[in-house]
């Protein structure tokens, strides 16, 4: 996969850089909760500082569904953002025109503006060329640091980038290289790992990963599906009944492709999800009352999964093997990520994870630091694991 990063960018000294960041951090009554998102930024804005250029950031935040909705300014970001970066940081009251084109005039070399939320212009959402442009005037050059909203066709993050020379920031740069390893050109034999609770929310997924993968282990709430499928025993655990079709022709196509499945062969099964819950564990084709509820993969289940990460040399994983959130149901989740975290700190596995409840799941694991890459952008990174191309990456290719 190529794409052009900052070092295809010639000298920038003097130039205006139009950053498309993702800032849509956490907020308590106008205070950031978690800054993560800006920190991200950094390495970017650092670069380009250090380079001599002009920082215009720009980014949405919240969804004002092309009104200006004053809850929804970016300016409460300005001082957290400043201190981070130890330099002044200017704000514009909005992200084109006027107000924009002045705050950028002002700035020193190396000087920091920060853009009103570009979702105040429904013109944004809906790519319009016109506001595109509008966008491009501010700037010399365009660079994407928001992996996280590339899977979306807008203007800041799309469109833009046919009117100006179009760049991937540093942590754009990383998470393309992680998802690189993991799925575009890994280092074989590759393991995925998909759970959570449903097969249908991750069927696009799961059939482009048995086209690719040389083995996929199913766990958690989805997995059920699979063994009532089979004809396995699931008491009354969640599960789409109605989708064992779907599961019998993903297990069809794997055989197809070759793509070993790996189901639960044991389960932990309790009759009621809360913390200390009584528990049994139970070996698939036991028979199970109807009150049994599967809430997480059993120790040989545990013990298969990780023989298989240690054969592999690439892990790619999406979705907790059980019910994490409740004790003791954490367990095998907890256990498979710690053994993947070792061996990719011993740097024997690429490690790769990612999705809205998996990166809770690691980070309860206490894996994250270990890990290759947790990629934190949800909706994108399940895009990408499906295969789709994202508008915003396209956009970069060299
Ligand atoms: P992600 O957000 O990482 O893509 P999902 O949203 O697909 O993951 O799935 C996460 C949810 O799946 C968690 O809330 C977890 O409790 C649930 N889950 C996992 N295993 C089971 C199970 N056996 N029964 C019910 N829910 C489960
Ligand atoms: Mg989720």
């Amino acid at each position: 996969m190529t794409f052009r990063t900052l070092d295809d960018a010639g000298s920038l000294a003097g130039k205006t850089a139009l950053v498309r960041v993702d800032f849509n951090v956490p907020m308590e009554g106008g205070k950031v909760t978690d800054d993560t998102r800006l920190r991200v930024a950094l390495p970017t804005i650092e670069k380009l500082r250090q380079a001599g250029a002009k920082v215009a950031l720009l980014a949405h935040f919240d969804r004002p569904k092309g009104q200006v909705v004053p809850s929804m300014s970016l300016k409460p970001l300005v001082q957290p953002l400043s201190e981070l970066l130890g330099a002044p940081v200017r704000f514009a009251e909005d992200c084109v025109g006027g107000p924009a084109h002045a705050a950028i005039a002002d700035l020193d070399a190396g000087g920091v503006v920060l853009l009103e939320n570009v979702r105040f212009h429904a013109a944004e959402e809906a790519n319009d060329a016109e506001f595109a442009t509008s966008l491009a005037e501010l700037a010399d050059l365009y660079v994407n640091d928001a992996f996280s909203a590339a899977h979306r066709a807008h203007a800041s993050t799309e469109g833009v980038a046919h009117h100006l020379p179009a760049y991937a920031g540093e942590s754009m740069r990383r998470e393309l290289e992680a998802l690189d390893a993991a799925l575009g050109n890994p280092k074989t034999p590759v393991i995925g790992i998909v759970g959570g609770a449903k097969v249908s929310t991750k069927l696009d997924l799961l059939k482009n990963l048995v086209g690719k993968l040389d083995r996929l282990a199913i766990g958690g709430g989805m997995a059920n599906t699979f063994l009532f499928a089979q004809g396995v025993d699931i008491g009354g655990s969640l599960a789409e009944r109605d989708m064992a079709d779907t599961a019998r022709e993903i297990m069809n196509e794997a055989k197809v492709k070759g793509c070993e499945l790996l189901l639960p062969v044991d389960f932990v099964v309790a009759t009621e999800v809360k913390p200390g819950a009584q528990s049994r564990p139970v070996t698939a084709g036991d028979s199970l009352s109807a009150d049994d509820k599967i809430l997480d993969a059993g120790p040989a289940t545990v013990a298969r999964l990780v023989e298989a990460i240690t054969a592999s040399k690439t892990l790619i994983w999406n979705g907790p093997l059980g019910v994490f959130e409740v004790q003791p149901f954490d367990a095998a989740t907890v256990a498979v990520a710690q053994h993947a975290a070792a061996l990719a700190k011993a740097g024997t596995l690429i490690a790769v994870g990612g999705g809205g409840d998996t990166v809770s799941a690691l980070n309860h694991a206490g894996v994250v630091d270990d890990m290759t890459f947790v990629s934190t952008a949800g909706g994108a990174f399940l895009e990408w694991m499906e295969g789709k191309a994202l508008p915003g990456v396209e956009a970069l290719r060299a």
